[in-house]
């Protein structure tokens, strides 16, 4: 028998929960292009994606995925043979690093592994080390998707400036825009990338990238900058269809709109910053209590501090973190992250780590839903765990309201 039946919650690091209200406003007859509601729509989304990023910087709005807008950001920031320093706390920062090695830019890659946050005295030493200024830019994502790290972006520009080094700063927010607090300009940063299907609460299809015109002056002469993924024409078309290179994402837009106008305007970002840090805590407080009865169950991330609020990576011990996953969605129609970069060359797939993601459109009752079944499904499957984890994670909840 199975009790899955009901709304099922995909508790995936991305695409995560699209609100019903998101998918109402898709739902209509395509609009005109050329002129009309489109456009005034439009016009409406440049301060909101402004002010959700935390600056009054350029944006530049794309069709694609989290990947295409990696492509975008490097090929407006590097011309073949300048090089890259990418600060990686996991698999979405080498992934980064691996799309700008393919595009012919020079990578260094400071590998802080997959469950430790960045030395930032390795990374003003690594800028200290490169006399002839050859680094263009610094990459790194605020949190990694895969071990969940959080990197303190402020930390990093101070270890920039403390370097003395002119190289820009380009921040991967995918995973933690409108989850994570953050202030682009406040924090330094020259390049901020997202896409929607996050945070931002819309279907995985759109990218954004926000720019200083500091980067926009430092990298006038780049040459990796072809015409589909020049941020220039975006960012300043006076043409509409030169904001898309072409055809608008026109139901995307729409969807976007309902999400910006829930998150700035109903909700507004601190209220939403704060029930992501809530929820988080929770999901953390059941997962030191199950550890506390078995310590194959760890947090991948030992310091809260260095924890992203969006998703959470653990170890639960092979097999078990596979079956448990499987249970949770069979029996119970919670889906659970599976375990990205965890695994061992040896092994094919690392059966011993999951995510559970609170990211979005996510609240109370979902959190600890998706922990409850995570606590039956341990029980059925006679997985060892300590006990309270449940009664910890509700205390979190009580005192966060
Ligand atoms: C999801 C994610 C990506 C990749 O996005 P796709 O849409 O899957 O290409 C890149 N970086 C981070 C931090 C992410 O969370």
């Amino acid at each position: 028998m199975s009790l899955a039946n009901g709304r099922p919650y995909l508790a995936i690091p991305g695409p995560s929960v699209m609100p019903d209200r998101v998918l109402a406003a898709m739902h209509r007859a395509a609009p005109n292009i050329y002129e009309g509601d489109l456009h005034r729509m439009v016009e409406t989304l440049w301060p909101d994606l402004r002010t959700l990023a935390g600056t009054t910087a350029n944006v530049a709005a794309y069709i694609g995925n989290g990947h295409a807008i990696w492509e975008a950001a490097n090929a407006n920031l590097f011309s073949r043979g300048d090089k890259a320093l990418v600060i990686a706390t996991g698999q979405f920062g080498l992934g980064w690093a691996g799309t700008a090695r393919a595009q012919g830019i020079e990578v260094e890659v400071l590998d802080f592994g997959k469950s430790s946050p960045a030395d930032m005295g390795q990374v003003e030493a690594a800028l200290r080390a490169d006399k002839a200024g050859r680094i263009r830019a610094v990459l790194t994502t605020q949190v990694d998707t895969a071990s969940t790290v959080r990197t303190d972006v402020a930390g990093l520009r101070a270890a920039m400036d403390a370097a003395g080094h002119p190289a820009l700063l380009a921040v991967d927010c995918i995973a933690a825009l409108g989850c994570d607090e953050y202030h682009m300009d406040a924090w330094g940063v020259d390049v901020t990338v997202a896409a929607s299907q996050k945070g931002l609460m819309t279907p995985p299809g759109m990218g954004f990238l926000w720019f200083s015109e500091k980067a926009r002056a430092a990298t006038r002469a780049a040459d990796l900058r072809s015409p589909y993924w020049d941020w220039t024409p975006r960012a300043d078309g006076a043409e509409f269809w030169q904001l898309w290179n072409g055809t608008a994402p026109t139901h995307h837009l729409f969807g976007l709109r309902e999400a910006l106008t829930m998150i700035l305007h109903e909700e507004g970002l601190p209220a939403v910053w704060h029930r992501h840090d809530v929820l988080a805590r929770a999901v953390w407080a059941a997962f030191d209590a199950w550890s506390a009865g078995n310590p194959a169950i760890a947090l991948n991330v030992a310091d809260p501090a260095h924890r992203g609020r969006s998703v959470t990576a653990a170890r639960f011990g092979a097999p078990h973190a596979t079956r448990l996953r499987e249970w949770t969605e069979k029996h119970a129609g919670v889906t659970l992250g599976i375990g990205l970069g965890m695994a061992a060359p040896s092994e094919p797939a690392y059966h011993g780590f999951l995510r559970v993601a609170h990211m979005g459109h996510v609240n109370a009752h979902m959190t600890l839903g998706a922990l409850a079944v995570m606590e039956a499904g341990m029980v059925s499957l006679g997985i060892p765990h300590g006990g309270g984890a449940l009664a910890a994670a509700a205390r979190i909840v009580a005192a966060g309201v």
